[in-house]
């Protein structure tokens, strides 16, 4: 790549990624959970997909009952750190939180679940559930990100034998890879990986289910499959210079920063993001915090069509981040290597079938801004070749369909659950996903209905 953003220091790193929701210590804890109402048929649970009983979590805490906490939180949600950490909790949670109403500040539910799982896994995981007798059936999991891994936990506890399929190296998903480090870092992931291996769940990595093992062969050793697979690769922008060095995809971008190798990821200069969702401003803050000296985001609609949430937008001006809006990217320039982003100049127009507003072109508006890295992150396209492997799966505007009360989809062994059947939403509808398929195959495999 032309024009690299110098290298900083390792404590400029540290500094620059370091954990923008600090942890409670029990003092301020102990304050904030006796700031709870514990208000009766709670919003904030009903908030929360995976139907947290946030008032008793919040209640044993403040009568100094941790285990106690971290027991109720688990036994709705197995993606529970995660959750904490990465949840857009202004949205859910917090967002319900009966102080909200009376124009006071909601209770901090996410660092205080933090706590209590934090200390879970500084105390070892302390035996918390007792696993029901083998009943002889098998399940097998495809893809270990966080619905893969909720369905494989609730599973194992009903008595399954779980074996889980990961093509990465490392387990965990989007939730060990894909996951800003000033948010959390991958290794709080690997402690939910544990705890569900825990439970006898088996994982598999560097196993990809149709070119390391086929599918029929998977399904043959299982008497049900859930897939967890997750979305495929981002679509093409389909403009000139898309192969050009210096051209990367968001989520290879964020997975090379998860690692924490930060010395080791080249950032442009100046770095042009295409897209304004929430991976897209994830990868702009990253590269800011990587030395990249300006970043900007490049958005075809307005302001209000950008589908990132208003906190992570927050975040990106914090951070210097440049937003051009009504403008779309015609064509990279360069010479082998990035050199420049030739844009178009955008209006909008009628709304789509989702409801969000069309953007046309502006003729003779072209202009050029001179980049060094264009990073890509216009969202992520349906695995359809691997899936098409399955008969008479049926999709739903190019997503699996299943019935929302098992997870069970047209093709009656399979189930799905996560990104795959969301189009990608929270780390917490994953978890929520997830268990919600353990019972729907519990039921299907022994007709519990
Ligand atoms: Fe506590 Fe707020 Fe939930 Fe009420 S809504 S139980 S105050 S966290």
């Amino acid at each position: 790549m032309n024009n690299l953003a110098p290298k900083l220091t390792s404590e400029q790193y540290e500094n620059n990624f370091t954990e923008i929701h600090p942890a409670f210590n029990q003092n301020q804890a102990t304050v904030e959970a006796n700031r709870c109402l514990y208000c009766f048929d709670s919003p904030c649970m009903k908030a929360c997909p995976t139907h947290i009983d946030i008032s008793t979590f919040i209640k044993k805490i403040a009568t100094g009952n941790i285990k106690g906490s971290a027991k109720t939180i688990l036994e709705s949600n197995w993606i529970a750190l995660t959750c904490a950490k990465a949840c857009p909790v202004d949205v859910l949670c917090e967002g319900a939180c009966v102080y909200n109403e009376r124009g006071e500040k909601p209770i901090e539910i996410g660092r205080l679940q933090r706590y209590a799982i934090d200390w879970y896994f500084e105390h070892g995981m302390p035996s918390l559930f007792t696993p029901t007798p083998k009943n002889g059936k098998s399940v097998g999991v495809i893809g270990a990100g966080p619905a893969g891994l909720a369905c494989a936990a609730e599973l194992a506890l009903l008595g399954y034998d779980v074996t889980i399929y990961e093509g990465k190296d490392l387990p965990g998903g989007l939730d060990t890879m894909g996951i800003a480090p000033y948010k959390m870092s991958y290794m709080d992931s690997l402690k939910e990986v544990k705890l569900v291996e825990s439970f006898g769940v088996k994982i598999k990595t560097r196993v990809w289910v149709g070119t390391t093992i086929t599918l029929a062969e998977t399904a043959q050793m299982h008497d049900a499959i859930f897939l967890s697979i997750g979305l495929g690769n981002s679509p093409d922008l389909n403009i000139p210079g898309e192969h050009l060095e210096g051209v990367c995809d968001a989520l290879e971008f964020i997975e090379n920063v998860t690692t924490r190798n930060w010395n080791s990821v080249d950032v442009g200069k100046r770095v042009a993001v295409i897209g304004a969702g929430n991976t897209a401003i994830d990868a702009a803050t990253e590269a800011k915090r990587l030395g990249a000296e300006q970043v900007m985001i490049i958005y075809r609609r307005s302001e209000e069509e950008m589908p990132a949430y208003e906190f992570e937008y927050d975040l990106a001006k914090r951070d210097g981040i440049v937003f051009h809006f009504l403008t779309a990217p015609s064509r990279i320039i360069g010479n082998g290597q990035v050199e420049g982003l030739e844009c178009v100049k955008m209006k909008l127009g009628m709304p789509d079938v989702k409801g969000r507003r069309t953007s046309h072109s502006i003729p003779n508006s072209e202009f050029r801004i001179p980049v060094d890295m264009v990073i890509k992150s216009i969202g992520q396209k349906p695995a359809e070749s691997f899936l098409s492997q399955i008969s008479n799966l049926k999709f739903e505007r190019g997503k699996i369909w299943v019935n929302t009360e098992t997870m069970q989809t047209s093709h009656p062994k399979y189930f799905a659950g996560g990104d795959c059947i969301n189009g990608g939403k929270e780390v917490v509808n994953a978890a929520a996903d997830g268990k919600r398929a353990a019972h729907g195959i519990d039921e299907y495999l022994f007709s519990r209905k």
